[in-house]
């Protein structure tokens, strides 16, 4: 069931969504070469502490997870899509790091992700994670009362395909609110027209997801949780919740 907010529930979840950017921007302030991905859960941890919200990643298990997720960012570096586990792995010249984040305050849940690359970037790799913010602001452009959810979907398959690269199938958006994880499920591929009518008070994170090498591959690392390409190549990831709004879309994790 697709859960419509009030206006009032929407600026709550603004304040979320706050939180949220605040911490994605820290991350990314604080990453850099030599840096672990433990320290940057750290750095968002303490965001968190500072808001007075809860992390809706830690301890979260999903039916495909065999442990509770132990973090609150999901880090993904290099040929890892999502759901990376930060580890004591530091970070090096050149990394593509993808890094997806969650705050509830307040009883109402934020989702955002940003790519980024520490040091020096490969050409290839900015490209990519342009491509990324190319399709999320497409996705979110289409995002609009009149349009369908195969819209979104739709505009932000056309991104990610019309510059080569693949799409994991079977993971990408969804509706937010009190859960991490509401209905609807927003495809990152889609037949335009098709699907949910967009309606005022609808709240959705989109997020796309590419793969660099092209194809669509993905598999399960060793612990169950990372998700990366068959094709070894590099990924990107962007994400923002959004309220549809008879006024248009409002970006509520906006930095
Ligand atoms: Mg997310
Ligand atoms: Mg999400």
């Amino acid at each position: 069931m697709v859960e419509l907010k009030t206006d009032t529930s929407i600026d709550e979840m603004y304040a979320a969504g706050q939180v949220v950017g605040k911490a994605l921007t820290a991350v990314r302030e604080a990453a850099g070469v030599g840096v672990s991905l433990l320290e940057l859960d750290e750095v968002a941890h303490q965001v968190l502490r500072d808001a007075g919200a809860k992390s809706p990643f830690l301890g979260y298990r999903p039916s495909f997870a065999p442990t509770p997720f132990p973090a609150v960012i999901c880090a993904s570096v290099n040929e890892a899509i999502v759901h990376g586990i930060p580890t004591k792995h530091r970070l090096r010249d050149g990394d593509l790091v993808s890094i997806d984040f969650g705050a509830e305050l307040g009883g109402w849940v934020g989702d955002s992700a940003i790519s980024f690359i520490v040091g020096r970037p490969r050409a290839a790799d900015v490209r990519l994670v342009e491509t990324a913010e190319r399709a999320l602001a497409a996705g979110i452009e289409a995002a609009v009362v009149g349009n369908r959810i195969g819209d979104i979907a739709h505009a932000v398959g056309t991104v990610c395909r019309g510059a080569g690269y693949g799409i994991p199938d079977g993971f990408g958006g969804h509706g937010v609110g009190r859960r991490m994880h509401e209905d609807p499920p927003v495809p990152n591929e889609g037949r335009p027209g098709r699907g949910l009518p967009l309606r005022h008070g609808m709240v959705l994170a989109i997020e796309p997801m590419l793969i660099g090498g092209g194809t669509d591959g993905y598999h399960a690392a060793p612990d169950g949780w990372t998700l990366r390409t068959d094709d070894g190549s590099r990924a990107a990831h962007a994400e923002h919740t959004v309220a549809i709004t008879d006024s248009g879309p409002r970006i509520l994790t906006a930095r």
